[in-house]
């Protein structure tokens, strides 16, 4: 499709969609499209792939549709972590098949061949032992492992298959060793951090420790400076997370639900009753979920998604997902902008049936601890009450308008915020549509300015009943202690 077809007509819902850029979609006016269509709120830059300088001229492009379409969206910097793959093919590829014997030899360090082939993970013959089932290229190959000698994994090919150069490996079961954090990964992270990413995505976490590290090293990488840090979101992939699934929620902003890698460790069948328990957890532990991987998979080459596709895609939003993720579909499909509208259709669609998910009553408990919590459950349950139209929240920080969001409400929350940063990071939370606005600091002056803004951009109407958060102290972080219901005068 061509930019003068598209259809930019704005779809609205309340679940976040992210892009993942690639040759496919690192173009200006496309990106500007999505964005009027309601189709992008999140860019995700897969750091496995490009350069650099590929991902900073990306970051300008980016920077450029956003302020172009008036809305600002985030920038998620996702770092490769220990991907283990399978070296050089001499010739591209090897024919296997099944009963045959294979060998992954850590110590090959030419091109792959029938006899064997290399490893980019030295360690790997360490965390395998005979009987260990290994998955290549996303599954699609199965090795079972008949012994290990030296550097040697001597192993029998389950099912035939043509295996090509530089194919993913992983472990069923999990139990390898890697930390989530490689070299290349710290050197992305200064990247990511130098091109002013919002999140930055960790993968193959095993432990709180390792967001707790990347943390460090985005400091480290901040220097003292006064800019607000990018959160973290944690990817659940290994069989270790899924164990520590609590301790890893809490030491990060949000997770993602990546299928993907997650699937060929814990085995196919297990995702989407864990992908429930993930997206249920992260929001009783009041951080945000991305589900990732396949969801529109079928969309790289045909200009609709099939019929189980649409399912996923509501079926995440049922669960309550904040955002759900485009990969492949977006970075080098053909029909990118396709993809993220169907996404925006099913996602309105769904959010129909969506009720609130968490019941008011769960949280009064919780929110003894903060002032912040008790505001932001005391909003929901009246603007129930009172039928309002919308619930407004002042806020630097964007904190009380996440807050508010953690109760999965269809009603629209306007995050109102004279802070950029905190704008493009509120752009990830479902049902919260950020806006800068840079307040008064006297109360009353600072409703009216909010109120005409609301008039202004047709959010409400005269008469129209809302419910606004704010601090008595204005414009302070953290300051939210007021609740107010009002009528547009
Ligand atoms: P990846 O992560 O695409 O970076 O591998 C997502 C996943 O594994 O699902
Ligand atoms: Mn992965």
């Amino acid at each position: 499709m061509n930019a003068a077809q598209r259809d930019v007509a704005r779809i609205s819902h309340n679940t976040k969609i992210v892009v993942t850029l690639g040759p496919g979609s690192n173009d200006l006016q496309l990106l500007e499209d999505m964005i009027r269509a309601g189709g992008l709120n999140v860019v995700r830059f897969n750091f496995s792939h490009g350069t650099p300088e590929f991902h900073r001229e990306n970051a300008k492009l980016v920077r450029e549709a956003a302020r172009r379409c008036g809305q600002e969206i985030a920038i998620l910097a996702d770092l490769q972590g220990p991907k283990i793959r399978i070296g050089k093919i001499a010739g591209g590829s090897i024919e296997l098949n099944q009963g045959e014997k294979l060998v992954l030899d850590a110590d090959l360090s030419g091109e792959g061949t029938r006899e064997a082939v290399g490893l980019d993970y030295r360690d790997l013959p360490k965390d395998v032992a005979a009987g260990d089932v290994l998955w290549l290229d996303d599954g699609l190959l199965t090795l079972t492992v008949d012994s290990v000698v030296g550097s040697k994994i001597i192993t029998t090919v389950e099912n035939s298959y043509v295996l090509k150069s530089n194919k993913g490996i992983n472990k069923r079961g999990g139990g390898l060793s890697a930390g989530a954090l490689t070299e290349k990964d710290f050197r992305d992270l200064q990247t990511a951090v130098e091109i002013g990413c919002d999140y930055l995505a960790v993968s193959f976490v095993k432990s709180g420790e390792d967001l707790q590290l990347a943390r460090q090293k985005v400091e480290e990488a901040m220097a003292g400076s006064s800019l607000i840090r990018p959160g973290l979101v944690a990817k659940i992939e290994r069989v270790e997370a899924i164990e520590n699934l609590d301790e890893i929620i809490l030491a990060s902003d949000g997770i993602m639900v990546a299928r993907g890698d997650l699937a060929v460790e814990v085995g196919h069948a297990a995702v989407p009753a864990l992908q429930k328990r993930m997206i249920r957890r992260a929001r009783e532990l009041r951080r945000f979920s991305i589900t990732a991987t396949q969801m529109m998979e079928s969309m790289i080459t045909n200009p609709v998604p099939t019929r189980a596709e649409v399912s996923d895609v509501a079926n995440a939003v049922l669960d309550g997902t904040d955002a759900v993720m485009c990969s492949a579909e977006t970075a080098v499909g053909a029909y990118p902008f396709e993809t993220v509208t169907q996404m925006a259709k099913i996602c309105a669609e769904a959010e129909k049936e969506q009720d609130s998910l968490i019941g008011v009553a769960e949280y009064v408990e919780d929110c003894a601890v903060s002032t912040n919590l008790a505001i932001a459950s005391g909003a929901v349950s009246v603007a129930r009450a009172v039928r309002a139209k919308a619930i407004v929240a002042l806020t630097e920080s964007g904190s009380t308008a996440f807050e508010i969001s953690r109760h999965n409400i269809q009603l629209p929350i306007f995050a109102l915020t004279p802070n950029v940063a905190a704008q493009r990071k509120m752009a990830a939370y479902r049902g919260v549509r950020p806006m800068i606005l840079a307040t008064s600091t006297n109360h009353d002056k600072a409703i009216q300015q909010v109120e005409a803004t609301l008039l202004e951009r047709k959010i409400l109407n005269r008469g129209d009943q809302y419910i606004i958060t704010s601090g008595s102290k204005m414009r302070e972080t953290g300051s939210t202690n007021t609740l107010e219901v009002l009528r547009v005068e």
